[in-house]
């Protein structure tokens, strides 16, 4: 490392890293100066992260003659992809056609406004969605193992007009198996090394901010001086990174369920090279899982079934004081995760009686009523009493207000006129013992992101681009790509599709 280069780290290593309009400083630690050694190569990219968007980056480069360097926290490559469901959306695709769907991306485009009341990126949309039939035929082509009835419409999000929503039967796993497989030729042919157990740690730039290079250090400390034409930061989110998830995104991490190498270094290195976050605003939790106990994050262990076109509620939905704060049976999935977002710590409790243990259908799919017995005597979440008082006082909830919301509801099932215009009430809520499951709100994954342009470059907040420094994946923020809401596919989609649009054709090699 020459003189200068040691004075750049120095004072990369000093700078603050500023969020959004530059007023809150992120508590990412500061990095450390780095002793590094140089490495001879000059590589045309580095990708920093193997996973969703950074696999197709590298595959879809190196298939263009250019010389690639992959580097990976973890031991393996696919990142979040080992723990996705993987459900993908794209419209025009070959299966569509071969099973007689018209699509188009106007209509998932249209799809994706409507279902994100137009708080997404449309740029970035348009650029994900005209582009997405492309991938996810390649995908298919090579080797993809689709549920065979699939497409869908979708049911865990706010459902497509379309059938537009594809699933591996190994869920993302299934993804996975396609990108490893295409990388290895890339591998062999020698246009592709990887480093794996090493961590990107610093972004080399140039007085004027030109991006020049990138430091890393390996499992064993040992550091290292990569130089590069560009460099793709493409490390996921912060979603394992529980002080920055409630930083960024202003919500506690309650849920551990996201890929432990996503700590969120791709957002500290854009920012300390002279990019913005942005996005906070499109937080959104989902809305039926039930912990394995109350720490904080705790492991979800199971679901409650919420969706009314599944299984209409017997149940009513309370908050820590005791009040309804959503009409159970409203059909929009949508509605009823905004509506919690306003509920303390996105908490709330499913509370029924005796009867209903006995009469309703499985709330928790394939138990039968002795089970949730069973729960309430070894599950944390799940709580019996033989009053409203002493049910409250257990679970931590406003014990006089519930008793006058199940009273309130109780008349609404009399007279037929819900306080909530809620339809479905077959029976009141009226004699012990009485029980409640405690549901909490979660996101697995990372809301705010890394400013870019439609050319997914790094972008400071003049507009202007960080020079030879781009950015794809969960690091743009999950809002860019779904709004405040849950669009269907629109991470893993846009992930992979940007990630070969880089490759393919985004990127410039070109001294
Ligand atoms: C449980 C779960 C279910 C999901 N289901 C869906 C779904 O069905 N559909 C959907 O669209 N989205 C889904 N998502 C979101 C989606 O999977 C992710 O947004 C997407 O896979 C992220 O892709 P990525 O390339 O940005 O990050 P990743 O695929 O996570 O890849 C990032 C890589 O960077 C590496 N890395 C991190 N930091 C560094 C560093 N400093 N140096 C080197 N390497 C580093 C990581 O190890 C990782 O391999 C889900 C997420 C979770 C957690």
């Amino acid at each position: 490392m020459n003189k200068n280069d040691e004075r750049r780290l120095q004072r990369m290593s000093k700078r603050q890293f500023l969020i959004g309009a530059g007023s809150a400083a992120v508590g990412l630690a500061a990095t450390r100066s780095l002793a590094a050694k140089t490495t001879s190569k000059r590589w045309d990219l580095i990708v920093v992260g193997g996973g969703t968007a950074g696999l197709p980056a590298a595959i879809f480069a190196s298939r263009r003659g250019a010389r690639v360097l992959l580097v990976e926290a973890a031991p393996e490559l696919g990142g979040t992809l080992f723990l996705a469901t993987g459900q993908m959306s794209a419209a025009g695709t070959k299966v569509q056609r071969l099973k007689g769907i018209k699509d188009t991306p106007q209509e998932h485009f249209d799809d994706i406004i409507r279902i994100s009341k137009n708080t997404v990126d449309r740029d970035l949309v348009k650029l994900a969605v005209w582009n997405a039939a492309d991938t996810f035929d390649w995908l298919w082509e090579n080797g993809f193992e689709m549920i065979p009835e699939h497409p869908v419409a979708g049911r865990a999000h706010e459902p497509y007009s379309n059938l537009r929503y594809y699933w591996g039967v190994d869920r993302g796993m299934s993804i996975r198996d396609v990108l490893v497989h295409e990388i290895q030729p890339e591998i062999k042919k020698g246009n592709v090394s990887v480093l794996y157990r090493t961590k990107a740690k610093e972004l080399l730039q140039q007085t004027d901010g030109t991006v020049t290079g990138l430091i890393t250090e390996g499992e064993d400390g040992s550091v290292a001086h990569h130089d590069a034409r560009n460099v793709l930061l493409a490390s996921g989110g912060y979603a394992a990174n529980p002080e920055l998830f409630k930083e960024l995104n202003g919500y506690t991490h309650y849920a551990r369920k996201s890929y432990p190498f996503c700590q969120g270094d791709g957002h500290r290195m854009g920012v300390a090279a002279g990019g913005y976050l942005h996005g906070k605003q499109n937080y959104l939790s989902s809305f039926g899982a039930v912990m394995a106990n109350a720490s904080v994050p705790s492991d979800v262990i199971l679901r409650v079934n919420t969706y009314p076109e599944r299984r209409q509620p017997w149940e009513i939905y309370v908050n820590s004081n005791g009040r309804r704060f959503v009409r159970e049976d409203i059909p929009s999935v949508d509605a009823r995760e905004h509506a919690l977002l306003d509920q303390a710590e996105l908490r709330y409790w499913v509370i029924f009686d005796e009867a209903i243990r006995n009469e309703a259908p499985p709330i928790v799919d394939g138990w039968s009523p002795e089970e949730i017995l069973e729960a309430v005597d070894t599950h944390a979440m799940f709580y019996r009493a033989d009053t409203l008082q002493e049910l409250a006082s257990n679970a931590g909830i406003e014990a006089e207000n519930l008793a006058r919301t199940v009273a309130r509801y109780n008349q609404g099932v009399l007279t037929g006129h819900d306080l909530f215009g809620r339809e479905h009430k077959p029976r009141s809520i009226a004699e012990g013992p009485f029980y409640a499951i405690r549901v909490q709100g979660y996101s697995v994954t990372s809301t705010v992101g890394l400013a870019v342009d439609a050319e997914l470059r790094v972008v400071r907040e003049d507009g202007n681009p960080v020079p030879n420094l781009y950015a794809a994946g969960e690091l743009l923020g999950a809002g860019q790509t779904m709004g405040r809401a849950a669009c269907g596919g629109m991470m893993i989609t846009p992930a992979l599709t940007f990630g070969r649009l880089l490759g393919e054709r985004l990127l410039r090699f070109e001294t």
